[in-house]
C-alpha cells in the first residue's frame, strides 16, 4: 500500500486541499506542505490542518518530496513548473489536478525537462462549484473517478504511485489519451458550464432582471448553480480546450435549432420524444452509477 512521507500541493484551494485531506485520512501521508499564491488561503489551510506547513517555490520544498501536486487553474500550469523544473529532487514525482490534459501535457513536455518521465497527468472528475481551502474535504473523491492521461515515457513507478495515491483517496482511476480526455469533458463538463454562465449572463442582462430572478424558483437555481464556480479557473478551462468545447457548442446550437423548429411547427409529439429520450437517458445514467 502506498505511502507518501511527503506530499507537497502547489494550490491548496478544493481540489488540492481535499486530495491532501483524504490522503491524511487513509494514512497515506506523513507530512503535507502547501505552497500557494495567497497568504490568506495557505494560513486557512494551516489552521484547517489541510497542511502542516507552508512550503515555498525553493528547494527546501520540493527536493526531498516524494509527490508534488499541481492543483492551480490550468493558465497557471506554466509559471508554476517552470518555477519547480530546477527545484524538484531526483526521485520526485510530479502529477496536477487539471480539468484539461492536452495543453497541461504540452507544457509539461516544454518545461518540466529532466522530470518529465516522472510526470504523471491526472483530473478527478469531482469537484463542487465552491473554491479555496475552506472549501476542501476529506471525502471528496470517493467513489468518483479519476483519469490520468500518461505519456509514452512515463515512468512506471511514477504512475503507479500517482494511481495507488488516488485509489487511497477511495477514488477509481481509468487512463484516457489526453486529446479523447479533452473531447469527452467538453461534452459533459466544460459545455455545461459555459451555457450555465450564460443563462445566468442573459437573464442578469434583462432590463427587468430583478423581476426576473424574483419570479426564477428551484428548477432555475439547479440549473444555474454551476454558474457560481470559479470564474479564473472555468476561464482557463475554457481558453484551453476552446477547441473542442466549440465542436460541443455548435452542436448543441444544432440542437437549439430542432428544437426551434418544434415549437413554430407546434410540434408537440417531436417535443414530448426529445424529453422522454431526455429523461430516460438520465434515468439510465443514474442507476448505473449508483
Ligand atoms: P481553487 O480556486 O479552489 O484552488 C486553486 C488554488 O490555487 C487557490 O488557492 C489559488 O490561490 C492557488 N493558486 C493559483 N495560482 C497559483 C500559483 N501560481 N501558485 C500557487 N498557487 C496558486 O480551485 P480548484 O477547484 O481546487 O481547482 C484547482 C485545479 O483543479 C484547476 O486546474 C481545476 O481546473 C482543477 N479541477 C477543478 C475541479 C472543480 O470542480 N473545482 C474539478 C477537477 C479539477
Amino acid at each position: 500500500m502506498v505511502r507518501i512521507g511527503k506530499l507537497v500541493v502547489v494550490g491548496v484551494g478544493l481540489i488540492g486541499g481535499s486530495f491532501a485531506l483524504s490522503l491524511k485520512e487513509a494514512g497515506a501521508v506523513g507530512r503535507a506542505v502547501g505552497v500557494g499564491r495567497s497568504g490568506r488561503n495557505i494560513r486557512r489551510a494551516l489552521d484547517l490542518k489541510i497542511i502542516d506547513a507552508a512550503g515555498a517555490f525553493d528547494r527546501a520544498t520540493f527536493a526531498d518530496a516524494d509527490l508534488a501536486l499541481l492543483a492551480v487553474p490550468v493558465g497557471q500550469m506554466r509559471p508554476v513548473m517552470r518555477a519547480i523544473a530546477p527545484l524538484i529532487g531526483a526521485k520526485t514525482v510530479v502529477t496536477d489536478a487539471g480539468s484539461t490534459k492536452q495543453d497541461v501535457v504540452g507544457l509539461a513536455r516544454r518545461e518540466l525537462k529532466a522530470a518529465l518521465s516522472r510526470f504523471v497527468p491526472g483530473h478527478p472528475i469531482a469537484g463542487t462549484e465552491k473554491s479555496g481551502a475552506e472549501a476542501a474535504f476529506a471525502g471528496l473523491y470517493r467513489g468518483r473517478r479519476v483519469v490520468l492521461t500518461p505519456l509514452k515515457g512515463t515512468e512506471r513507478g511514477a504512475l503507479a504511485l500517482v494511481r495507488s495515491a488516488w485509489e487511497r483517496c477511495g477514488a477509481s482511476v481509468s487512463e484516457l489519451e489526453p486529446r479523447e480526455h479533452d473531447a469527452v469533458l467538453a461534452a459533459v463538463s466544460h459545455l455545461p458550464h459555459v451555457l450555465a454562465y450564460a443563462l445566468v449572463d442573459q437573464v442578469a442582462r434583462a432590463k427587468n432582471a430583478k423581476q426576473l430572478f424574483s419570479f426564477a424558483a428551484g428548477g432555475f437555481r439547479d440549473f444555474t448553480r454551476i454558474a457560481s464556480s470559479h470564474p479564473e479557473m472555468w476561464r482557463d478551462i475554457c481558453i484551453a480546450n476552446r477547441k473542442a468545447l466549440l465542436v460541443e457548442l455548435r452542436r448543441y446550437g444544432g440542437e437549439l435549432e430542432r428544437v426551434e423548429k418544434m415549437l413554430e411547427r407546434g410540434d408537440a409529439r417531436a417535443l414530448e420524444a426529445l424529453f422522454s429520450g431526455a429523461r430516460g437517458a438520465r434515468e439510465r445514467w443514474l442507476k448505473d452509477t449508483q
